[in-house]
């Protein structure tokens, strides 16, 4: 299995993320992507990528679009020649916190859209209460690859997603007796192959893991139980949704084949 989006950065990560790569690889989960949420975490996530034989993100998340400046663009285009880093993002809208003033959140993600797309790598996306405006934006951007990470919507902004051509993330938020129970009923709608699964640890611990981890830590060894609650809800073996979403995140992020070099993307100078 891989996590595609865990949060190794985090300061909760900064005394024992070695055991905490080392019991994800025993309980199964062979590689995950450590989220970068703004340039200095991901040039921060790119070295954990390296130091641990894991992958990355190069991105800033909508909270702290505002934080962006003239020079974020070309620091995230420098840290995506990393070869480690496989994504751009995460990058989105976030409607329910409003850390960042919506204008400055637009600017950002499509500046960020536009990266990937340059760069031909898949984007990792991030909507929280910005439906449809999300929607509308990758409409008039189309990323050619790209992921609706920690999906917690209704099943309108599911299918708009699929028509979108989007992955789609499930979290351990399908876990939750009290916010996640549609999504139980809308994972059945997922294609096979738009699956992928993350833990997004150190937040949103599975709320019926038993025993509940120390300070409500999320880490990627919990993954198999989010399978599990996928398995369940699909009404399908743990074991083939485990094998579909695995392939899933190596063609999503292109794990088999290797990236061309930096100098052969970029564009050539003038
Ligand atoms: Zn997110």
């Amino acid at each position: 299995m891989i996590d595609i989006g865990a949060n190794l950065t985090h300061s909760s990560f900064r005394d024992d993320v070695a055991e905490v790569v080392a019991r994800a690889r025993g309980a199964g989960v062979e590689s995950i992507v450590v989220t970068g949420t703004t340039a200095g975490e991901s040039v921060h996530a790119s070295l954990l990528a390296e130091e641990h034989g894991l992958y990355a993100t190069a991105g800033v998340h909508p909270h702290h679009a505002r934080e962006c400046d003239a020079h974020t663009i070309d620091r995230l285009r420098e840290i995506a020649q990393h070869p480690r880093v496989v994504a751009i993002g995460e990058c989105g809208l976030d409607f329910n916190r409003n850390y960042s003033p919506h204008p400055d959140q637009e600017r950002w993600f499509v500046a960020q859209l536009e990266l990937g797309i340059e760069l031909g790598m898949p984007l990792f996306l991030h909507s929280r209460d910005a439906y449809p405006r999300f929607s509308e934006i990758i409409r008039s951007h189309k990323p050619q690859k790209a992921v609706a990470h920690c999906f917690t919507g209704e099943k309108d902004e599911l299918h708009a997603y699929l028509d979108l051509g989007l992955y789609i993330g499930i979290t351990g938020w399908i876990c939750d007796e009290r916010r996640g129970q549609h999504l139980v009923k809308l994972v059945r709608e997922i294609p096979p192959e738009r699956l992928l699964l993350e833990t997004d640890s150190p937040y949103l611990v599975p709320r019926d893991l038993r025993p509940q981890p120390k300070a409500r830590r999320n880490e990627p060894a919990f993954l198999p139980h989010i399978l599990r609650a996928v398995a369940r809800a699909a009404g399908r073996p743990p074991e083939e949704i485990a094998a579909e979403t695995t392939r899933n995140a190596r063609d999503f992020l292109e794990l088999n084949e290797p990236r061309p070099s930096a100098s052969a993307q970029r564009p050539l100078a003038a």
